[in-house]
């Protein structure tokens, strides 16, 4: 037998074992991998892969950290407009930039609503 066609075989049993079958690719022959209970396996290569996070995906687990990235952004984002705020004189464009805090400040309530769910 072939080596695609034991992959191919492979990927039948595990399917058939209740696996299933994932966004990522082997690292090392491209081919699909799967899930089996807690362990991800690859059919070609037939042995147990570790997925490293690519950053392409957002799983669950780093919701909260992505949602901190955010925040850490818009408190940034906060300060720099702030700072204009404080230099500028002339009224329109304290207006525009009041406009922006508020923006900003809508943001970041919404990402520490996001956070407390
Ligand atoms: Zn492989």
């Amino acid at each position: 037998m072939s080596g695609d066609e034991e992959s191919i075989k492979r990927m039948a049993d595990f399917l058939k074992s209740g696996a299933t079958m994932l966004f990522e690719h082997c690292p090392q022959c491209g081919s699909p991998l799967f899930k089996l209970q807690d362990e991800v396996r690859c059919p070609k290569c037939d042995k147990r892969v570790v997925i490293v996070k690519t950053g392409e995906e957002i799983p669950d687990v780093s919701k909260s950290d992505l949602l901190s990235d955010v925040e850490d952004t818009v408190l940034f984002k906060l300060q720099e407009v702030s700072d204009r705020v404080r230099e500028e004189k002339d009224v329109s464009k304290l207006v525009a930039l009041g406009n922006l805090l508020s923006t900003w400040l809508d943001v970041l309530e919404k990402v520490r609503e996001i956070q407390r769910v």
